[in-house]
């Protein structure tokens, strides 16, 4: 960008950074105004929130989460929202990424001065993800954890009383979803998938303000304010079937720009045929009173499935300790030789058996959405 060539917006200050929505040249300070105004249109246009709202915002520490909190402290100010700003955050237990993630969130809780809440999986469910990946392998993990999350993130609403949820759901990520659903032929959720507010009826309604910003202006906004945020990725985030439609709609970005929007304007102006959805009969959990489809929510059912890995897992270890006294050595070699061929055949079963649970839950899932 030549030095000479001035903002398009105020058409004084020098143009300094390339707006990712229409490539056009702006200065920080429009670029700021234009990201945050586009936050402050979502809220007011789709009355998103109003005053006395208990806002639950979700925090994970992360650079979209860490870049909502921002924005809505600098608007709740600007413009006297007047809404009960809190951060909630989730903590699934996974070693060495989750807790410092949380650090992040802690230490931008002092710098907004909200309260913060922490629901852990450990506590809520018994589980911690990394002792889920141990039971059930590596599989569902992303499933699995989303799963536990949507109903840990109620409860730690429903702790605070909050009256809406607040997400960093961005621009690309409709537009993913979007692309997703059309593939998969999902056309229930693809309508679904397109709203800036999910109200199940139970527990508060989710708010996703970030809708019309781009990933990348998020990335630009958190690195030229030096937000506090933890980059680095779960490890468990390998989530095969968001890696296409991300790659395609990269690409895509790189030519047309005004894709992504594109993408969520198409599908918020789509008609689906009434026929064609499937009729969602919400009934409470037998076990936790949550919303679901079936008898047993998806939670419960997952809790039952790592409760069966667990009682099985803790049945080997007893047997194999009982089987260990008064043996000589000869004897212990052959025993443990039969042993190991018989939980070879244990684990294969168990494996066909978490196979079917799993296929199970999906299918649940996939009738529940
Ligand atoms: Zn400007
Ligand atoms: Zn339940």
């Amino acid at each position: 960008m030549s030095k000479k060539m001035l903002c398009s917006k105020c058409k004084t200050e020098p143009a300094t950074l390339i707006l990712p929505r229409d490539q056009s040249k702006v200065c920080k300070e429009c670029f700021f105004y234009i990201v945050e105004d586009s936050v402050h249109r979502a809220i007011v246009d789709h009355k998103l929130f109003t005053k006395g709202d208990i806002l639950a915002v979700g925090a994970s520490g992360g650079k979209d989460s860490t870049t909502l909190i921002h924005i809505l402290h600098v608007l709740n100010e600007k413009y006297d929202y007047g809404a009960d700003l809190h951060m909630v955050s989730i903590d699934e237990g996974i070693k060495g990424y989750r807790d410092e993630s949380l650090d992040a969130v802690r230490r931008n809780q002092k710098k907004y001065g909200w309260p913060l809440t922490i629901v852990s999986f450990k506590d809520l469910f018994g589980y911690s993800l990394d002792t889920i990946v141990s039971l059930l392998g590596h599989r569902k993990t992303c499933t699995h954890c989303g799963i536990f999350r949507r109903q840990a993130l109620d409860v730690g609403a429903k702790k605070i009383s909050a009256t809406k949820i607040v997400l960093g759901h961005n621009a690309n990520d409709y537009a993913e979803t979007t692309l997703l659903n059309l593939i998969r032929g999902d056309l229930s959720r693809l309508k679904r998938g397109s709203t800036i507010i999910t109200d199940s009826g139970y527990g508060p309604a989710r708010i996703k303000p970030f809708k019309y910003v781009y990933q990348e202006e998020i990335v630009k906004y958190a690195f030229l304010k030096k937000l506090d945020y933890h980059s680095v990725e779960c490890p468990y985030a390998i989530n095969a079937q968001r890696g296409l439609p991300r790659v395609y709609l990269n690409q895509l970005d790189r030519v047309a720009s005004w894709s992504v929007l594109g993408f969520i304007k198409s599908n918020e102006q789509l008609q689906i045929n009434e026929k064609k959805k499937k009729k969602l009969i919400a009934k409470k959990c037998i076990k936790c009173g949550f919303l679901t489809s079936q008898k047993l929510c998806q939670a419960c059912v997952l809790r039952q499935t790592l409760e069966d890995s667990f009682s099985k897992l803790k049945i080997k270890i007893e047997e194999d300790e009982d089987e260990d006294e008064d043996e000589n050595e000869e004897q212990k070699e052959k025993k443990e030789e039969n042993k190991k061929n018989k939980n070879e055949k244990k684990e294969e079963k168990q494996k066909n058996k978490n196979k079917e649970e799993t296929e199970k839950e999906l299918e649940i899932e996939k009738e529940k959405n």
